[in-house]
C-alpha cells in the first residue's frame, strides 16, 4: 500500500465507523420503548400560593397572624400586628404530623440583647422532640452545633444564612419521620432537609435521635405522627406565616414486570 493510499484509507475508515454508529443508534432507537410496569396514581393537583412563601391549597395553616388557637398554650403568647412572640412556655400544635413540609418565618428581637445562646433563642421541634435551632446567629458566635439552623448538638448548618435582627428569616423544612417496629426498635431514622432564606443548610441529614441539652441523642419509640412545638427560651422571638403539608410520595403499584414494547411485541426484562 502506498503512503497515498494509507492517507485515503483513514478518512474512509472513519466514515465507515460513523455510518456504523448511526446505524446502531437508529437500531437501538427503534428497538422499542422501556416501560416500568408500574400503574401510577394521578398526582393530586395542588394550587400553589401567590408566592412560594404563601400556603399552597393543601397546606394546614397553623398561624396566619390572627391567633394561636391551633396551639396548646397559644393563649399565653403575645400576638401583635400579625406576629406571635415566644414567652411563657412552649407552644405545641394541636394537630400531629409525620412526614411533612413545614414553612415558618421568624425574626430575632430588636434591640439586640444578650449573647451566644442567650440572644434570640427559640427552636422549632419536629414531633415535639427534634429541634432545629432558632437563634440570632447574626454576628453572634456560639457553639456551631447550637447556632441557627443547627440540629441541636448534632450538626451545625452547612452555612450561616442569617438575616440581621429585625428582618424576617424563613425556614422551609422537609421532614422524614423515624420509623419504629412494634417492639420499639428503630427501623429507619429521621431525616431533615432545610432551607434558610432560600439557602440549603441541611441536606437529608440523618438524625442520631432527639436533641436534649444534657445527654446524648437517643431514639425512643413514639407514635408515627407528633406535634410541632416552638420553644420559649426566655427571648421574645417573633413568628409568622406557619404552615405545614403532609407529605406522601407518588403512589403506584407494580402490576407487571418491566418490559420493552416494540410494536406489538412486549419483552419482559429479566432481573
Ligand atoms: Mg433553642
Amino acid at each position: 500500500m502506498s503512503s497515498q493510499q494509507r492517507h485515503l484509507q483513514l478518512p474512509l475508515r472513519l466514515s465507515l465507523f460513523i455510518s456504523a454508529s448511526i446505524l446502531l443508534a437508529t437500531a437501538s432507537a427503534n428497538a422499542g420503548e422501556y416501560l416500568n410496569g408500574i400503574k401510577w396514581k394521578a398526582p393530586e393537583v395542588v394550587t400553589p400560593g401567590k408566592t412560594d412563601s404563601a400556603p399552597p391549597s393543601d397546606a394546614i395553616v397553623l398561624f396566619d397572624g390572627t391567633s394561636l388557637k391551633d396551639w396548646k398554650n397559644g393563649e399565653r403568647w403575645e400576638v401583635k400586628d400579625g406576629v406571635a412572640y415566644s414567652g411563657k412556655g412552649k407552644i405545641v400544635s394541636k394537630e400531629a404530623f409525620g412526614d411533612c413540609q413545614l414553612h415558618i418565618e421568624w425574626t430575632a428581637p430588636v434591640p439586640v440583647k444578650g449573647s451566644g445562646q442567650g440572644r434570640g433563642n427559640s427552636g422549632v421541634f419536629l414531633m415535639d422532640r427534634y429541634e432545629i435551632q432558632v437563634l440570632d446567629s447574626f454576628n453572634n458566635p456560639t457553639y456551631f452545633d447550637g447556632q441557627a439552623g443547627a440540629i441541636y448538638k448534632q450538626t451545625p448548618p452547612a452555612v450561616n444564612a442569617m438575616r440581621p435582627p429585625g428582618e424576617w428569616n424563613t425556614y422551609d423544612i422537609f421532614w422524614t419521620a423515624p420509623r419504629f417496629d412494634d417492639d420499639g426498635k428503630l427501623l429507619s431514622p429521621a431525616y431533615i432537609t432545610a432551607i434558610h432564606n432560600g439557602v440549603l443548610i441541611l441536606n437529608h441529614f440523618e438524625l442520631k435521635g432527639d436533641t436534649p441539652y444534657h445527654r446524648p441523642p437517643a431514639y425512643q419509640q413514639h407514635p408515627p405522627t407528633g406535634p410541632i412545638s416552638i420553644q420559649d427560651h426566655g427571648n421574645p422571638v417573633g413568628f409568622r406565616n406557619i404552615w405545614v403539608r403532609e407529605f406522601k410520595p407518588a403512589g403506584g403499584e407494580q402490576v407487571r414486570k418491566p418490559f420493552i414494547r416494540d410494536g406489538k411485541k412486549e419483552t419482559p426484562i429479566e432481573d
